[in-house]
């Protein structure tokens, strides 16, 4: 293993400062045509580039702010239909080396219970998960020497080998963990993760340096470059981010986008997801309880509106640290994928008084259970949620996914696909209140259904469903 020091020696630092203070020097009070032309590529749906979105982000005028909310929700509307896809994270450890000024996980945080889940723990909590009706799975990890790549996908593997008395198995593994080197990358490839996430936190290197004061986390290139080496080692579904209330929004949206450019120049293909955090109280850190840049809920919501415009095949997620009231407003702006029920610590799911602040991440802000996420976002958003895992476990990845997204295939497939799996949930987990409310829905959705060949289909399926089949889909 390299010195921390050296660990990003020799990366180049694609993210240029100086393009990037010029695109928002430019974009400064832009002009309303500038903005309505702009809003008009985007229902193109080709994207935009950066200077683009720093227009729109840069647009102080409230009628065309509601203009670039009713652009983002057209688009996902045509490309996402009404499906959102449900996964929960799961807290595996929470010993880290590093020292993140934002996090409560961080080194220095002697009031902060440490733990690491054994074999017996996760499966433990996966148990529950699973009884609950999940089906994807982010785990989360502190970086700590202990716990190496093998480590890592050891545990990767102890996730999928649970089977619970019910329908449930976890089928779709995602990764959140400090960036490996090649080999570790493709350690995690081999075990079949999903996608690989790790947010960049803040694409401002001043800013990096000075919120990271210890531990490899100091590395900036290292971090910036985490992606292209899960590349390289096979992981072709990799999910930005940034952590929004360390530095400037428009700033951290065009590191977003230059950084997902720079992945589709280098390997064909950009991120398969993006990632927007915005800073929540964290015990043991001041500055997650004063942002040196707060975000408001307007901003936000711009964020989410922008980079649904200019990034439309990527997917977007939202975590619990969000309100339900706003989730269910961000939703509409361009959202596709939603954690729920989630617990932010290690052991969480199986604890019964899960209400932890001394061992927590952070606070959650939708603290609401997974059936009743459900039953709102079905019964009074007309959201079909979605478990599928069908492109992952048949190779549609990477490049393949992305080139499919864009021929109506999400239409087509993941949509169908995400009602099979909801009536799944319906049928093995849900509450009746949610059950009612559910296939209430769905019956609307068949109703809606113009191409009466896939309509049979789709209701062939969902019969084998209620005979007692399980895990089908197109
Ligand atoms: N340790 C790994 C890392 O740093 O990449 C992964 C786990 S870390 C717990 C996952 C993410 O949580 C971080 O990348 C950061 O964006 C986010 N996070 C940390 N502190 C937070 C806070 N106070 N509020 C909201 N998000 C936070
Ligand atoms: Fe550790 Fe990650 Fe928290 Fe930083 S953000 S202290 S690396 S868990």
């Amino acid at each position: 293993m390299k010195q921390d020091s050296t660990l990003g020696t020799g990366l180049e630092n694609f993210i240029d400062d100086t393009v990037i203070r010029s695109e928002m020097e430019k974009a400064e009070n832009p002009d309303p045509g500038l903005v309505r032309d702009i809003l008009a590529k985007g229902l193109e749906r080709k994207g935009l580039t950066p200077f683009e979105a720093a227009v729109l982000l840069k647009n102080t005028n409230k009628e065309l702010d509601e203009e670039i909310f009713q652009t983002a929700m057209t688009i996902k509307k045509g490309i996402y239909g009404n499906r959102l896809v449900l996964f929960a994270p799961l807290y595996i450890s929470n010993e880290c080396v590093n020292q993140c000024a934002y996090c409560g996980f961080k080194a220095t945080n002697k009031d902060l219970e440490r733990r690491t889940l054994t074999p017996e723990a996760i499966h433990e909590e996966v148990t529950v998960l699973e009884d609950q009706g999940h089906k994807r799975l982010l785990l989360v990890y502190g970086e700590h020497p202990k716990y190496n790549a093998e480590w890592i996908a050891q545990t990767v593997r102890d996730v999928y080998s649970v089977t619970s008395a019910k329908s449930g198995e976890i089928r779709r593994v995602n990764i959140n963990c400090a960036p490996l080197d090649v080999e570790g990358f493709k350690t995690l490839h081999e075990v079949g993760i999903g996608t690989y996430q790790c947010f960049q936190e803040t694409y401002h290197v001043p800013t990096y340096e000075k919120v990271h004061m210890a531990g490899r986390k100091t590395d900036y290139l290292w971090r910036l470059h985490a992606m292209h080496r899960a590349q390289e080692a096979g992981i072709d579904d990799v999910g930005m981010g940034a952590l929004f209330g360390l530095y400037d929004t428009t700033y951290e949206v065009l590191g977003l986008l230059h950084h997902a450019l720079q992945l589709e120049r280098d390997w064909g293909v950009g991120p398969h997801t993006i990632s927007f955090p915005r800073l929540e109280p964290a015990l043991g850190s001041d500055m997650s309880y004063n942002p040196p840049y707060p975000t408001t809920d307007h901003e936000f919501k711009k964020i989410v509106a922008v980079l649904r415009i200019a990034v439309p095949y990527t997917g977007l997620i939202l975590t619990t640290r969000e309100t339900a009231e706003f989730r269910a407003e961000l939703l509409q702006m361009g959202v596709s994928q939603i954690s729920a029920g989630s617990r932010t610590y290690p052991g969480a799911y199986s604890d019964p008084e899960y209400d932890r602040p001394g061992v927590q991440q952070f606070c959650v802000g939708d603290s609401r259970s997974l059936d009743e996420v459900i039953r709102s976002i079905a019964g009074e958003h007309d959201y079909v949620p979605s478990w599928c895992t069908a492109c992952y476990r048949l190779g549609r990845t990477g490049e393949h996914f992305m080139e499919l997204a864009k021929t109506g295939f999400i239409q087509n497939f993941c949509l169908p696909n995400g009602i099979l799996t909801f009536k799944e949930y319906l049928m093995d987990y849900a509450s009746e209140e949610t059950k009612k409310a559910g296939e209430a829905l769905i019956a609307r959705e068949i109703e809606g259904y113009a191409d009466l060949k896939q309509k049979k289909v789709l209701t062939d399926r969902l019969t084998r469903i209620e005979a007692g089949e399980r895990d089908l889909y197109l």
